[in-house]
């Protein structure tokens, strides 16, 4: 299949003017002015009009309980799984699957056998090997094995600290389990990062800075989400984030309602503040905790309320950073494509440029997510999923 947008705005992330992208196969062959081809072939040329619209990498998702997650409040708050077209018809053309609080009525086995389907049904899937607790359940029974052996596990994850829900993990036992994980991922060309889920727990980031104070684990190693949950937790995280450290904002569909509710600061405001502070803008990401459940617990611990996340969060926030905070589309844009690339060391991912794996959304003058391209082919078109999973009802 060969795909040309013809005459769009292109933010590669970096915004290079109007461009024609041409795709060949699963790949994007070269992105240039008025590109003309001439084929002496039967070979069907799917032309586009990107006019009026801007492209934007596919977006990298780096957190989705794409099992389903959740079950805090009894097996009947066990939430679904994720669909292909809930996660394209949000942009998303890569996603790294997690477990949460419940790695036991699900598990690492079925977490990858998911993501073997959503990668057949067209998009880019990874997983990280855990949930929330310590010691970390494996495939193979063996941190080290599990990144090296299965192509699919780039780290582990989330290991949960901070939080009444975690395995209340010891220095040792943290320690240990990122030291596998780095060292699995030098051994196999992965990013062998450590996804850190922090709780509103007041020890707040304290065990990961011990880690990265008191070993020789690189800071970029670690990937800490839900650094906005809380103010305190936020400037805690943004001086981590100064030192180098990556950090992971987790989106909201109603951030206004977050941050009334318990002062979760918005990804809007959250990077308006990064940059204030100078921080390097490759070392923030953004990502929906999709399908998991966003849990609301009184002051005793108790659950008093239950949704759950989607994708469709993500452009809600790079609209907001846009729109609300005055800050460059090239910039916010970053959290969601070349920045994760880099965290999560995903090769030809994140960037729209010659030899990158043709994962594309093009975007209206509104910034809403019109087309999406998942390696080379039309996954969205006009705002409609075309693409379907195999038991989704067409819609
Ligand atoms: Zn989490």
């Amino acid at each position: 299949m060969i795909t040309i947008i013809r005459n769009v705005d292109v933010y590669k992330p970096e915004y290079i003017g109007k461009k024609d992208i041409l795709m060949i196969g699963n790949k994007i062959a070269t992105v240039e002015d008025n590109i003309s081809i001439e084929l002496n072939c039967h070979v069907e040329v799917n032309e586009i009009d990107g006019s009026g619209k801007i492209a934007v990498p596919g977006f990298i998702d780096s957190h989705v309980h794409l099992l389903g997650g959740g079950g805090e409040g009894g097996f009947v708050t066990r939430t679904p799984e994720a669909t292909l077209s809930s996660l394209t018809k949000s942009g998303v053309t890569t996603v790294i699957g997690c477990l949460g609080t419940d790695g036991v009525a699900r598990d690492l086995m079925s977490l990858l056998a998911k993501a073997k389907a959503l990668e057949e049904e067209g998009i880019t899937t990874f997983i990280y090997a855990g949930s929330y607790r310590l010691p970390l359940k494996t495939i193979t029974g063996e941190i080290m094995k599990d990144i090296m052996a299965i192509d699919k596990i780039i780290g582990i994850g989330e290991v949960a600290i901070s939080d009444h829900r975690s395995s209340q993990p010891s220095f040792d036992e943290f320690a240990k389990a990122a030291a596998d994980a780095r060292v699995a991922g030098m051994l196999s060309g992965k990013a062998g990062v450590i996804n850190v889920h922090l709780g509103d727990g007041k020890r707040q980031i304290e065990l990961l800075e011990r880690v990265v104070n008191e070993t020789e684990i690189p800071i970029t190693q670690f990937v800490p989400t839900h650094v906005n949950r809380n103010p305190e937790l936020f400037e805690k995280c943004v001086q981590y984030a100064k030192r180098g450290g990556y950090i992971d904002f987790t989106g909201s569909e109603d951030p206004d309602y977050n941050e009334k509710l318990d002062g979760e600061i918005s990804f809007s405001k959250g990077l308006k503040r990064l940059m204030e502070e100078n921080v390097s803008m490759d070392n923030f990401t953004l990502t929906s905790d999709g399908q998991g459940s966003l849990p609301v617990f009184n002051e005793k611990g108790e659950l008093v309320g239950l949704g759950v996340g989607t994708s469709r969060c993500l452009i809600k926030a790079i609209k907001d950073s846009v729109k609300k905070q005055n800050i460059p589309l090239e910039i916010a844009i970053r959290a969601l494509t070349s920045n994760p690339a880099k965290a999560f060391k995903l090769k030809n991912k994140g960037r729209i440029e010659k030899g990158f794996d043709a994962d594309l959304c093009l975007l209206d003058k509104n910034l809403d997510i019109d087309t999406v391209i998942a390696k080379g082919k039309v996954m969205v078109q006009d705002k409609t999923p075309i693409v379907f999973g195999t038991f989704e009802e067409k819609q």
